[in-house]
């Protein structure tokens, strides 16, 4: 278990980081989401031990690791990291530069690891192919073995997918996850797209301007998403005033309502001019209008622009949001 105990950090006299404070359980993914330059990377290296803290303690099963009297050398056995610029041995080919890090004695489970990793990042075909002739993503993909390689108890990764075309992405991603959970390995994974979190990770920390805004189990967090900000890393999302979307109510305050989730309507609801209609492939993201505002919403076919038409949401979804 890891625990990060308030921390604070700055590179020069700009705060990076401020009273970062969160536990991470044995075999729990938490996924650390923010907008870039929010500091993801940085607390990533903190943790890892790259910066020295000068503010705050790091615990790892009750022992303290990190903090400002210790002078832990990067790379402590029990954690790996995967850096944003992974770095490999270009001269060694695929095979190499991940069995190099294997600590198994026989050659035959040597072989038998490197292929079961070369297979999970969908690199075996490669395996004898020198990594310099590599693209980006292939490069990443390798590293990513590379840190599995070494059966860490906490992994760390920082956008660990971000070189990796689409086509490979979602199938690299249930591969990586799952084979996380199954080890039970811990870890915590920098990103900025929603797709790593929504399905996989148990919980979610958001970073906004130095600090901690969020730090909940990713369903929660989803479904009851605190701002516009923390609504808008998962999906397109408005800020609405409920007087707008119900009935009989004189409260002034705002809801977020996802796009998806109004519901078209051609006789009552708030009415909107539509402005924009934009293809996302199996469904229409569409932006209309009121006298106020500008509103996303969502769908199944395209929408003429100029049109009015009224949107709703369901009285379920309200409700649970004023609360
Ligand atoms: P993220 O990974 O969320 O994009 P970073 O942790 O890389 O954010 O950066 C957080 C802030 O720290 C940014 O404002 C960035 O410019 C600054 N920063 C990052 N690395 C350094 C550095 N080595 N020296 C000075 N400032 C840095
Ligand atoms: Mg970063």
């Amino acid at each position: 278990m890891l625990h990060v105990n308030n921390i604070s950090f700055s590179y020069n006299t700009t705060p990076v980081l401020k009273n970062i404070d969160f536990t991470v359980n044995e075999g729990e993914y938490l996924a650390v989401l923010g907008e870039s330059g929010s500091g993801k990377s940085t607390l990533l290296k903190i943790i890892y031990g790259l910066l020295q803290l000068k503010e705050g303690t790091i615990f790892w099963k009750d022992n303290q690791v990190l903090g400002p009297d210790y002078n832990l050398i990067p790379g402590e056995k029990y954690m790996k990291y995967l850096s944003q610029d992974f770095d490999l041995m270009p001269f060694l080919t695929v095979e190499e530069n991940v069995s190099q890090y294997l600590s198994v004695f026989y050659p035959e489970e040597l072989k038998a690891r490197t292929e079961e990793l070369l297979e999970m990042v969908e690199m075996t075909s490669f395996a004898k192919t020198k990594v310099k002739l590599l693209s980006g993503g292939q490069q990443q993909r390798v590293a990513l073995a590379r840190v599995l390689a070494q059966e860490p108890e906490l992994l760390l990764l920082d956008e660990p997918f971000s070189h990796i075309d689409n086509f490979r992405k979602n199938s690299l991603r249930r591969r990586l996850f799952g084979y996380l959970k199954m080890k039970k390995i811990t870890c915590i994974v920098a990103t900025h797209d929603e797709k790593e979190v929504l399905p996989f990770a148990d919980r979610i920390l958001v970073i906004k301007d130095e600090e901690i805004i969020a730090n909940e189990k990713t369903e929660t967090l989803y479904n009851n998403p605190k701002s516009l900000y923390i609504a808008s890393l998962f999906a397109e999302a408005n800020l609405v005033p409920v007087s707008t979307i119900k009935e009989n109510t004189d409260t002034k305050k705002q809801i977020v309502v996802y796009a998806h989730e109004f519901k078209v309507s051609e006789t009552s609801g708030i009415q909107v001019r539509v402005i924009n209609s934009y293809a996302m492939g199996s469904y229409y993201l569409m932006e209309g209008v009121t006298e106020e505002q500008s509103l996303f919403f969502t769908h199944p076919k395209s929408i003429e622009v100029g049109k009015k038409v009224f949107l709703n949401v369901s009285l379920e979804i309200i409700n649970k949001r004023i609360e």
